[in-house]
């Protein structure tokens, strides 16, 4: 699988997580399909609370209002943009995930309500000089996890 990358989201990410310095934040991804197995992320929302230095925790309330809005705002194409999966940065540690973060997305993915048949999680790290580390792994209902390639658009 491949995500393509805008520049206004890399923005984003770079703003908010300073903003966020040691705490962890994170929200969800909304994509538009735009090749077989490959995704645009076409917004990405931020949950600046329920974070600490460690963890991030998703909050469903937010997650459920920024899925709806996007919906209503591209015209419930489901086919074309949809839930694409999840963000969070680790302020403090290499952009792998960590135990509990596989374990968070078997459970979104095994509990069925998001209706995907799979979902990928982006860790997004600010380095020196606004640099940004982005990891990409893509998880399906069956516990499996890969490797997603990001491509980062001009
Ligand atoms: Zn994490």
């Amino acid at each position: 699988m491949k995500i393509l990358l805008p520049r206004p989201v890399v923005t984003l990410w770079k703003d908010e997580l300073r903003r966020a310095g040691r705490r962890e934040i994170g929200g969800v991804l909304m994509g538009e399909a735009v090749a077989q197995d490959t995704f645009r992320i076409v917004e990405a929302s931020v949950q600046r609370g329920g974070g600490t230095a460690t963890s991030f925790v998703r909050d469903p309330r937010h997650h459920g209002e920024a899925i709806r809005a996007f919906h209503r705002r591209t015209g419930h194409d489901y086919t074309q943009f949809n839930y694409l999966g999840e963000w969070h940065s680790h302020p403090s540690f290499p952009t792998t995930p960590s135990r509990d973060d596989l374990a968070a997305m078997h459970e979104l993915l095994a509990d069925g309500r998001i209706g995907a048949t799979f979902a990928c999680l982006l860790i997004v790290r600010l380095r020196l000089f606004r640099r940004l580390d982005v990891g990409a792994y893509v998880f399906t209902p069956d516990g499996g996890m890969q490797l997603v390639t990001v491509v980062r658009e001009r």
